[in-house]
């Protein structure tokens, strides 16, 4: 298997499947292009947009609210934006203040679930200390929750009947069909258990007929458990707490933790060289997981718009 100069990484393009374990092993991972994937799908989001509006039909609306100064959520904030911006999502930003009360936030969302060119609504966490998530986070009109986070949503996908879902589980089925990886009766390990990415992470993999395992922080012995996946999904935020030499050769690995070293590099949650040496697939941090969260939150934007006209 071909690679690219002094980097374990090949370019081989045969999806992960068709590759023996002895070239999987030898040849080190391909890398998952995150980037290019979902470009691909903010295009084909574009291309409906601009279909929608050949017929007459207003462009989708999403909604953003942002509280307090928090610099990483005011980038990721300008991300999503923009990335509307790009595809003619019409995108309205609400920024209140970070002493904003409970019961403003409540109002902003109640005005926002009325508001008929808003088809989405996304409260970005996390919020300051003193407000509670929970209760806006329920506020919001399930049909306008594209951030699929609302108990009604995360209810449907656990009962097989997904509608809105999460942004990022979502995004990492996208990445994995895209990857020509099936996950049917494949053994995937999941490191982090939150609301927002391991959990609902779980639940979409069951949906695939995956078999699933979850660890948390309470998990012993988390090197035995890591060993057994075909299919490993990280969500933590500790900067190589996953060791290139628990990894099953031949794996896929999908980094989804994003931290910022005192360098000032983004880094993953693997030790990326060391995986990249076992795995048959691998995503980058960054330019692997990250893009496909937004491009899915828009694909969500459109549906919501599509599904209440
Ligand atoms: P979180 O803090 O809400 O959850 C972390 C999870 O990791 C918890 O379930 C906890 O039990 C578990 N955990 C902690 N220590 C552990 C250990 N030693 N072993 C096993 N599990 C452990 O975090 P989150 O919101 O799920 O985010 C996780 C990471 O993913 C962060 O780096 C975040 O920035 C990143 N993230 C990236 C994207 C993206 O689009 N790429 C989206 C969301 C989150």
């Amino acid at each position: 298997m071909p690679t690219e100069n002094k980097s374990t990484i090949s370019h081989d393009h045969r999806p992960a499947t068709e590759l023996t374990f002895e070239e999987a092993v030898k040849g080190g991972a391909r890398l998952i292009p995150g980037k290019a994937i979902a470009a691909g799908i903010r295009a084909e989001v574009k291309r409906a947009v601009d279909e929608r509006s050949k017929n007459g039909l207003r462009a989708p609306g999403l909604a953003v609210i942002l509280v307090g100064e928090d610099p990483a959520s005011a980038v990721y904030v300008s991300h999503k934006t923009k990335a509307c911006e790009e595809v003619g999502v019409m995108s309205r930003r609400c920024v209140l203040p970070s002493d904003a009360s409970q019961a403003a936030l409540e109002s902003l969302i109640d005005e926002l679930n009325a508001d008929s060119e808003i088809d989405g609504i996304l409260l970005q966490l996390p919020l300051p200390g003193h407000l509670e998530a929970p209760p806006l986070l329920e506020r919001i009109n399930p049909a306008k929750d594209v951030d699929g986070f609302h108990p009604y949503n995360i209810g449907r996908l656990a009962q097989r009947m997904p509608a809105l879902r999460p942004c990022t589980p979502k995004g990492i089925i996208t990445l994995l069909q895209k990857s020509g990886i099936d996950p049917k009766g494949k053994d995937t390990v999941i490191v982090g258990a939150s609301n927002i990415v391991g959990r609902p992470m779980a639940l979409e993999m069951l949906l695939v007929g995956s078999t699933v395992t979850v660890t948390h922080k309470f998990t012993s012995n988390l090197a035995h458990k890591v060993a057994m996946a075909d299919i490993l999904i990280v969500a933590v935020g500790i900067p190589g707490l996953v060791k290139g030499e628990w990894i099953k050769p031949g794996a896929v690995v999908i980094d989804v933790g994003i931290n910022r070293l005192e360098c000032g590099r983004l880094c993953g949650d693997v030790e990326f060289d060391a995986a990249a040496q076992r795995a048959s697939l691998i995503t980058p941090v960054p330019g692997g997981v990250g893009p496909m969260t937004v491009a899915t939150l828009l694909e969500n934007t459109l549906l919501a718009a599509t599904l209440n006209p």
